[in-house]
């Protein structure tokens, strides 16, 4: 274990992704001692789309503070979107633009605003167990440390968080590489049979704007991009053009169940308290709010004003009321998206002919109504 790291903290956050580091941020910012603990290693890629929704930039710009917002000033605005599905081409405004970053540089800029802003930040530093509760045992790959509270942001796949493969054998995966190639300023979903492909523009690190190609689908065996993009005609065709600028990475599998903000005395945060399917671009900015609205609940505990059991309770009733319907709406529409193609079709088309209808439905897998700071 690093000699200067105190083995007493106010808060232990578990987990360096969007969702610990906006909670140690804010946490620090209000005054508390914080310890943020990460498994891997920043920089690295992500399995993500890396669209990040016009509603959290405000909250991802402070959180950066002075020192990173080269990272905001680099990304590429995205202001208009397509769905491409049943032979259809649905056009959808992005308004406000969202912004395509990629996790290479998103996460690493958050992990430095986290040390900027006076948190103790450990790298490769697996959490193995959480015991007791005031003080909270947490122990580690690096030792054990001590916490009056604990924030688990510890991801949707991690040995602290309940994800289970799914029983009837159907595996939702993701897969992701980043392309040389036409950069079309658009996010564009291709949907086909058994899930659907992501494509938009994302600046390396070196400057050169590439595209991102981002795919959750189902499969029971290995699938090669070539057999990925056969599944949708255009995409088959644009892809012609494209040179993978590095090996595909995947994720473990992907499942969806109830969101679950608090777990014994632990706030949780990000994907470790709810997976929203990805689709709907709205996980990045769910893990900035929600580790943001913990921290604020874990500190009026920490700061005294309250016990920690209450502190849980108005986090959960908080999560409910402002986070937890963009859950319900995308699992609706993912829902829509399963239905028979002909019961589709009448609502694709009234969507196609007025893209303030899918603007509206858009809108409404946003989450909203959380203050910064
Ligand atoms: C295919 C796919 C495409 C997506 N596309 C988009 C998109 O375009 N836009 C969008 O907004 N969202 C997208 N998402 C969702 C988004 O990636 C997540 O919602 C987001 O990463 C959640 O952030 P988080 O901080 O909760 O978790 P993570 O980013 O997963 O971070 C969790 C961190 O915890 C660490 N960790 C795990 N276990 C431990 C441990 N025991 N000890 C210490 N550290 C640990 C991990 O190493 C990791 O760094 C997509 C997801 C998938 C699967």
């Amino acid at each position: 274990m690093e000699a200067s790291v105190s083995q007493n903290s106010d808060l232990i956050v578990i987990g360096g992704g969007p969702a610990g580091t906006s909670a140690a941020i804010t946490a620090a910012r209000e005054g508390c001692r914080v310890l943020l603990l990460e498994r891997g290693r920043f920089p690295r890629h992500k399995v993500c789309g890396e669209f990040v929704s016009a509603e959290s930039l405000e909250l991802l710009k402070w959180l950066l503070g002075d020192a990173e917002q080269d990272l905001l000033r680099n990304s590429i605005l995205l202001s208009k979107s397509r769905l491409l599905l049943d032979g259809r081409s649905v056009r959808i405004p992005v308004t406000p633009p969202a912004a395509s970053i990629a996790r290479y540089d998103l996460d690493l800029a958050l992990w430095n605003a986290a040390q900027n802003a006076g948190v103790t930040a450990l790298q490769e530093t697996s959490v193995r167990g959480i015991e007791g509760h005031q003080p909270f045992q947490v122990q580690t790959t690096a030792g054990d440390f001590h916490g009056r509270a604990v924030i688990n942001a510890s991801g949707r796949w991690s040995n602290l968080s309940q994800a289970t493969p799914s029983s009837n054998g159907a595996r939702w995966l993701g897969l992701k590489a980043h392309f040389h190639g036409e950069t079309d300023p658009s996010v564009d979903l291709y949907f086909f049979k058994d899930g659907y492909c992501g494509v938009q523009p994302v600046r390396a690190p070196n400057g050169e704007v590439l595209v991102n190609v981002c795919a959750l689908f189902q499969t029971s065996e290995r699938t090669t991009w070539e057999d990925l993009f056969s599944r949708h005609p255009l995409l088959d065709e644009r892809a012609q053009n494209w040179t993978a600028a590095f090996s595909p990475l995947s994720t473990f599998p992907v499942t969806f169940r109830t969101p679950q903000p608090v777990s014994g005395h632990v706030f949780n945060a990000g994907d470790a308290a709810g997976f929203v399917d990805p689709f709907v671009g709205d996980g990045i900015a769910l893990a900035l709010r929600s580790g943001n609205l913990a921290a604020r609940h874990a500190r009026s505990f920490l700061s005294g004003h309250s016990d920690l059991k209450p502190a849980l309770r108005l986090y959960e009733s908080d999560y409910r009321r402002r986070l937890r319907p963009v859950y319900n709406v995308s699992s609706l529409l993912r829902k829509f998206l399963l239905l028979p193609r002909g019961v589709r079709a009448p609502f694709l088309a009234a969507c196609e002919r007025s893209p303030r209808l899918a603007q509206y439905l858009v809108a409404a897998t946003r989450s909203r109504h959380t203050e910064a700071a």
